[in-house]
């Protein structure tokens, strides 16, 4: 087996074997979690084929997602201007990694930054131009086969890192697209999190991977020793937390400025979690119940954690020196 691709260790460990052909391994020094075998170039194209090409998922209207992911730019914005007072958001250059349907840019352009949406699936490419009358520039390319040059002042990954085989290449090219001083802005779901002792539907998702009908009591047991949490594949190949996150960007010659987590519920950065409280029928009770259960449970579990490392996602800010 080879190194860990975070932390260089070569301890790497069997952690479960899931219903299908994956298993997942996790670094006994980093803790690090990965899939094995990694999901190969076919598999992939086919996954990420129209991925997001819809844009907008049946939960949320285009004009709410639109509406929350400007709200979530400009939380990101205004952090930039607090740590360096000097950026200056008004033509800024920003490449939105595997940017998806859009929605992220669009919250950039309209607070002045020059966007370039780069994501591998041609459909969500088509949805972003044709919906935001090409406000943007849009490269249907796999980033890290693309070629831009070093002028961007931002690089934003939201929930991207995790689905790429080779994350190193991923964060080598953001540090080749930005100027010196640039920021790079990461986002991606946290390991520690303690957010899946109490939303009950998620962590009983996570462990149904590992079995045919009845969840076997080791996947219970490893999960909680060691939570593969967001570790999907083919859609997400690693499972990261604060720590690898940090190493990962400091090996590839990133200065981490800031890292951070935050709770579902009570969001800084990312936008509020949209809960559904309407009581139509006793069937809407039990998950009216659930989201209280999740909210409580959540605040509790960010009181009792000083440090707040146990959020459910990671947010980086790091820059090139
Ligand atoms: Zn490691």
């Amino acid at each position: 087996m080879k190194n860990c691709i975070t932390c260089g260790s070569r301890d790497i460990r069997f952690l479960i074997q899931r219903i299908d052909q994956y298993s997942y391994r996790y670094c006994n020094d980093c803790r690090l979690v990965l899939a094995d075998p990694m999901p190969s170039q076919e598999e992939l194209a086919d996954y990420y084929d129209g991925f997001m090409g819809g844009g907008v998922d049946e939960t949320s209207s285009f004009g709410f997602k639109l509406q929350s992911r400007k709200a979530v730019a400009k939380n990101f914005i205004d952090w930039l201007k607090k740590v360096d007072s000097t950026f200056k958001p008004e033509g800024a250059r920003l490449a939105d990694i595997g940017g998806g349907a859009g929605f992220f840019s669009e919250g950039f352009r309209c607070l002045g930054l020059k966007p370039t949406l780069i994501d591998i699936d041609p459909q969500a490419c088509k949805f972003a131009r044709d919906s935001f009358h090409n406000n943007f520039e849009t490269l249907n390319a796999d980033p890290v086969e693309a070629n831009l040059p070093s002028e961007f002042e931002v690089v934003f990954m939201n929930q991207i890192i995790e689905h790429y085989v080779n994350p190193n290449a991923l964060i080598q090219k953001a540090m080749s697209w930005l100027k010196p001083g640039g920021f790079l802005i990461l986002t991606t779901p946290n390991q520690m999190s303690k957010f899946f002792w109490f939303s009950v539907y998620f962590f009983y998702n996570y462990l149904r991977k590992t079995s045919q009908k009845k969840i076997p009591l080791n996947s219970f047991f490893r999960f909680l020793q060691i939570p593969w949490i967001c570790c999907d594949p083919p859609r997400h190949v690693y499972s990261f937390n604060p720590n690898n996150i940090k190493y990962l960007l400091e090996k590839n010659g990133l200065t981490v400025v800031h890292t951070l987590t935050e709770m579902n519920g009570f969001n800084r950065f990312l936008g509020k979690t949209k809960y559904n409280w309407t009581m139509k029928s006793p069937r809407n009770f039990i998950s009216i119940f659930g989201n209280l259960f999740e909210l409580l449970g959540s605040n509790l579990i960010h009181r009792l954690n000083p440090k707040k490392t146990w959020g459910h996602h990671i947010i980086t800010l790091a820059r090139k020196p």
